[in-house]
């Protein structure tokens, strides 16, 4: 069968590339090169599939930005050669190593398609397989000329998501990961169905670009009741710290305590961005709305709106990161840069 489509299968690590060693009764890595032997079905699939692994493959809790930059960059370097590229990857980290990619990879024209697995790839009742065969066909897909997804996704369970709208939610069902403020870009069932009116496209012709550059002076602090004072202080002076996502209650509402207020008013003076986002699993921040967001507002807090915060940290990382940003933080952090936001 000719193949027309290349595929290039990138390992960073995670459960999904550990087998069991039957003599020692441990997890041990998978070997990538033996792909197609260990899967024989991924033969039916009508494309050739590359493999590319990290020398250490990690647990994605051990993920950091230096790790984006080798993804990205592995990426950048083999663009043209391949049609599209499944990255596997820890589950624990995949929504913020997606929305990471997504900012990174600018005027991205090809999927990439992150998969990971609940169980090992060498379990009797694993996930990897089909989630690892589906993400493959999925990089395969064509709409006409044009490859059918054209962004960074998240395959897991039957559902591709756009990566930088997901959340993990479970450690422990199959069905780990939730998109609750866009819908599904594509189903598996009898059928793979790509949703079209949902898909990520670009309506320009701007040349790929990879940026590799994010500064990871931010920090995420969640609010609850009963959250002091001084704890408040203490985050907001940590030297060199530019921004902070603000997870806040329901429609994006905090405590109108005048030391909270006062805190969060000096640090914007300070220079510090503040980016108001809710700590509900879906829904959006409306300030404005009740009383207890109405300061927020008035001191020019970021409207984070409906992000997830894994893509509002990635995000801010981002932006900091580059100078053709400066100075203008507020305005693109509250504008959609690839879908995170409506
Ligand atoms: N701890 C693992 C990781 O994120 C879990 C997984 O692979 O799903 O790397």
């Amino acid at each position: 069968m000719e193949c027309k489509t290349n595929i290039l299968l990138i390992y960073t690590g995670g459960t999904i590339g550990m087998v069991k060693d039957y003599k020692s009764g441990a997890l041990v890595a998978f070997n990538f090169d033996e792909l197609l032997k260990n899967i024989p079905e991924l033969r039916q699939l009508k494309c050739k599939i590359d493999t590319f692994s990290f020398e250490k493959p990690i647990d994605s809790s051990n993920m950091n930005p230096s790790h984006w930059v080798s993804i990205a960059e592995v990426i950048e370097e083999h663009y043209d050669k391949y049609d599209g590229f499944v990255i596997l990857h820890g589950s624990d980290t995949m929504s913020y190593t997606g929305s990471a990619l997504s900012y990174m990879l600018e005027n991205l024209r090809k999927p990439v398609i992150l998969t990971g697995s609940q169980l090992p790839i060498g379990d009797l009742r694993t996930d990897a397989k089909e989630n690892l065969i589906t993400a493959i066909e999925i990089a395969t897909l064509k709409e006409g000329d044009e490859p059918a997804i054209q962004e960074v996704g998240l395959y897991f369970e039957y559902k591709l998501y756009r990566a930088n709208r997901t959340t993990k939610i479970s450690a422990e069902h199959f069905e780990a990961f939730t998109s609750l403020n866009y819908p599904e870009l594509a189903e598996s069932g009898v059928h793979l169905k790509i949703n079209k009116d949902d898909v990520f496209r670009i309506f320009h012709g701007d040349s790929f670009n990879v940026h590799k550059k994010l500064d990871d002076n931010v920090a995420i602090l969640k609010i609850f009741p009963g959250l002091n004072h001084n704890v408040l202080k203490g985050i907001l002076e940590i030297p060199g710290l530019k921004a902070i996502i603000l997870e806040t209650y329901g429609a994006g509402n905090a405590s109108t305590e005048e030391w909270f207020v006062n805190d969060v008013k000096k640090a914007i003076k300070k220079g510090i961005h503040i980016i108001n986002v809710t700590q509900c699993s879906g829904g959006s921040v409306s300030m404005g709305k009740y009383e207890t967001s109405q300061e927020l507002q008035e001191m020019q807090v970021i409207n984070g709106k409906d992000i997830t915060t894994e893509a509002a940290i990635t995000k801010a990382m981002y932006i900091l990161g580059h100078d053709k940003y400066h100075g203008e933080f507020k305005k693109y952090f509250e504008s959609s840069m690839r879908g995170e936001m409506h």
